[in-house]
């Protein structure tokens, strides 16, 4: 079995690897930032009941825990060194052993290398499974600029946002509520966005690559309206268990 799923496929109707009726355990959501993973988690949570295991999050959870994966974790932040993967990987480890992760995980921000992908592989072979689906939510990287860039804040004690294309203010420049100044924080800029973006897309396109060879990858345009970018999803995963 091992063996074969190594072999470079193409993903078809008719090359299901799940057995008929069984539900892809892991799932791994890719996306660039604004790309709209964290909601589209959210419907594969509501849909799939599997929870979301996002590697920032388990990160800033741990640190604020204090325990002692997030304290081995700040030693290497407060050197300004990369946190090594095999921290990340216990951390997911641990978060997979939850009982609400019993029946799998929506795993989103590990792996971002090739080499993590292979350490994720192993992590999940502990407990049975594999990467059963990559979940790619594809937006264009001018499209992603336009929507992290476009965020405004007004000065007033609310922090009211607003988005110049999505969501503008009624007077440019303005606050609708409070009369306030907007402004852009400094990581909403567009300068600091296309940078974010620009890595995203270096980093991720050897990953992408990874996946896509193995018969992993299931592209999903990230363009269209949200719920439309959730149907296709549903439709994906649903897709593998069909006969
Ligand atoms: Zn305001």
């Amino acid at each position: 079995m091992r063996v074969l799923r190594d072999r470079p496929q193409r993903r078809s109707r008719s090359t299901q690897r799940l057995a008929p009726g069984r539900m892809p355990k892991y799932i791994l959501l890719i996306g660039g930032p604004g790309a709209g993973k964290g909601t589209q988690a959210q419907v594969l949570r509501e849909k799939l009941g599997l929870p979301q295991v996002a590697s920032g999050d388990l990160f800033r959870d741990n640190l604020k825990r204090e325990t002692p994966l997030g304290r081995q974790a700040k030693q290497y932040m407060d050197r300004g060194e990369l946190v090594p993967d095999d921290v990340t990987v216990a951390m997911i480890r641990e978060r997979l052993r939850q009982p609400d992760a019993a029946r799998g995980a929506v795993l989103d921000g590990f792996p971002r290398t090739i080499p993590q992908a292979q350490a994720l592989d192993a992590l999940l072979a502990e407990f049975g499974g594999r990467v059963d689906v990559v979940l790619y939510v594809q937006v264009d990287e001018a499209v992603l600029l336009e929507r992290l860039a476009g965020r405004w804040v007004c000065r007033g004690p609310q922090q009211h946002t607003y988005h110049m294309l999505f969501n503008p203010p009624r007077v440019p420049g303005v606050c609708d509520i409070d009369g306030t100044a907007l402004y852009q924080r400094d990581d909403d800029t567009a300068e600091v966005q296309a940078r974010r973006i620009r890595v995203f897309f270096e980093q991720t396109s050897p990953l992408i690559d990874f996946y896509r060879q193995r018969g992993d990858l299931v592209e999903i345009n990230g363009e269209q309206p949200i719920s439309a970018v959730a149907a296709d999803l549903l439709a994906a995963v649903e897709g593998m268990t069909a006969v």
